[in-house]
């Protein structure tokens, strides 16, 4: 199991921090207790074991997060941000002696424009409570990862999230026009603006989309919202293998159809679901494609029939529409739910593998041979239309060779994937855990750079220290 370590700065020091914090701010909340901070060591990487945090503050503005920063800087505190806490590299794991800052209270919509189509949030807001509060003004935000009830805007800006519409929308990252940061030694600073076009200076908002809270706590952001599109109409197609599912996805693709989903599961997978959820998914398919368009009605039923005949071409099994807006619902919560579903079968190490979209089928099968080769069962599901899969290790609790199996199973994953000219995460992040790949992804070059960039705007290694780059 991997421990997240870092040299923790002299108990003196820590005394001294925690005085100082709550002189300036006596109305923080501030836990100490470790029976109390101990719900907000872990992010949902459930295999890393945190650090011991000193503290977890919960800051309600920014002047409170600049005045953390400014002392933590001062008393040279590492600080972990946080937002809910649903990352999946550990982005928000808790380190030995730093101060935890969860930034979930600070969750108010500050703006909303229909004429000039942003919107202005504080980072705490839930991704689905921001949809819930656009959908009566006719607008919608996006990106929607499958943890949209539970993760926050400021962990999708950190992180740079993805979801189940990005094959048509595009990341987060494509919907942020401004933020606010506040920085290592507290200053604050304001980037991009509210025009939909801006080109001044080098690109600081897009910088900061992704740094995972290594280069500062984000505390509010301008972000581009659209009209709502039509309700989205539903397709499932079944096919005999995931390989088949693979190529119906490069068909779709060279058709000219651009779905605003296009999710896959594979057998083990839809196995998995339909034994926790019971939604009625076929036993004998070998893969599943989920496709949806939110195109007004007529267009939709055509990008459906072309995205079909698509399916049919590589011999799909069955191909099924939803009738209702309901079934549709289940069908699309049926693929939010694979990875807690696949979590039932044992202890599920979820990946997140992305490659060029016409090379999906090949990555399916170098993962099935992986599978066979290990002995490690693997369930595939994700963003096909994105070539953005999480092949999700499923791990024997009770066998002693497991965490070594998935570790070489893992390894040789990554290696495939950047053979095939892919990534070793898509949209969940270097965190932790994708640290050791960085540099091979990368290159060494690259990665100088990046240490340059956290150097000149966190001298100290005040912000996240050891996440994406390796500490010296
Ligand atoms: C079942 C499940 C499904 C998921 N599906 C998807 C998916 O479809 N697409 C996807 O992209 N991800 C997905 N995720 C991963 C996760 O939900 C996202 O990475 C999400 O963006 C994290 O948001 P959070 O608020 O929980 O952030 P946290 O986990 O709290 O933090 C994530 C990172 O952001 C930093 N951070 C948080 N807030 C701030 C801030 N205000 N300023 C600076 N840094 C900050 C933290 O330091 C950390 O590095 C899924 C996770 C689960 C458990």
């Amino acid at each position: 199991m991997s421990h997240v370590t870092h040299d923790a700065p002299d108990a003196t020091l820590q005394a001294t921090f925690l005085a100082a914090l709550r002189t300036a701010l006596p109305d923080l909340r501030l836990l100490t207790d470790g029976a109390d901070t101990d719900a907000y060591r872990r992010d949902m990487t459930a295999y890393l074991q945190p650090g011991m945090p000193l503290g977890v503050a919960f800051p309600n503005s920014t002047t409170e997060v600049s005045t953390i920063l400014r002392l933590a800087s001062e008393h040279r505190i590492p600080v972990v941000p946080r937002g809910a806490g649903s990352g999946l590299s550990g982005g928000a794991a808790a380190i030995d002696g730093a101060l935890t800052v969860v930034l979930t209270g600070m969750d108010r919509i500050l703006h909303i424009d229909p004429d000039d189509l942003y919107v202005v949030v504080q980072p705490g807001i839930m991704n689905a409570a921001l949809g819930r509060e656009l959908a009566p003004q006719g607008l919608f935000f996006p990106p929607d990862p499958a943890s949209f009830e539970f993760c926050s805007i400021g962990g999708n800006l950190a992180e740079n999230a993805g979801g189940l519409r990005c094959v048509k929308y595009g990341v987060t990252r494509d919907y942020v026009l401004g933020l606010e940061v506040v920085l290592a030694d507290g200053s604050v600073i304001r980037t991009g603006g509210r025009t939909v076009k801006d080109v001044m200076g080098y690109d600081l908002t897009q910088l900061f989309v992704g740094s995972e809270g290594t280069l500062g706590i984000i505390t509010e952001a301008t972000l581009r919202v659209l009209p709502m599109p039509s309700p989205n109409r539903t397709m499932l197609a079944f096919f005999r293998t995931a390989t088949d599912a693979g190529r119906a996805v490069s068909g779709i693709t060279r058709a000219g159809v651009v779905p605003v989903t296009l999710e896959l599961m594979d057998r083990f997978t839809i196995h998995a679901v339909e034994a926790a959820l019971h939604v009625g998914l076929p036993a004998d398919a070998g893969a599943m494609l989920l496709i949806e368009s939110d195109a007004p009605e007529v267009v939709a039923d055509a990008e459906l029939d072309a995205a079909a005949a698509a399916c049919r071409a590589v011999g799909a099994l069955r191909i099924d529409r939803a009738g209702t807006a309901e079934e549709a619902d289940a069908l699309r919560e049926a693929r939010r739910k694979a990875h807690w579903s696949l979590e039932r079968a044992g202890v599920a190490r979820m990946e997140d593998v992305g490659v060029p979209r016409s090379r999906a089928a090949e990555l399916i099968a170098a993962i099935e041979h992986i599978t066979t080769e290990t002995g490690v069962p693997v369930g595939v599901f994700g963003h096909a239309g994105d070539g953005n899969f999480h092949p999700t290790f499923v791990m024997d609790p009770d066998d002693p060779e497991g965490e070594r199996k998935v570790e070489e199973a893992r390894a040789r994953l990554f290696a495939a994937v950047l053979e095939l000219g892919g990534t070793v995460s898509g949209e969940h992040g270097t965190g932790l855990v994708k640290r050791a790949w960085l540099e091979r992804q990368r290159g060494a070059d690259h990665v100088r750079i990046l240490g340059a960039i956290k150097t000149a705007l966190d001298p100290l290694g005040i912000l996240n220290p050891g996440k994406i780059l390796a500490l010296d």
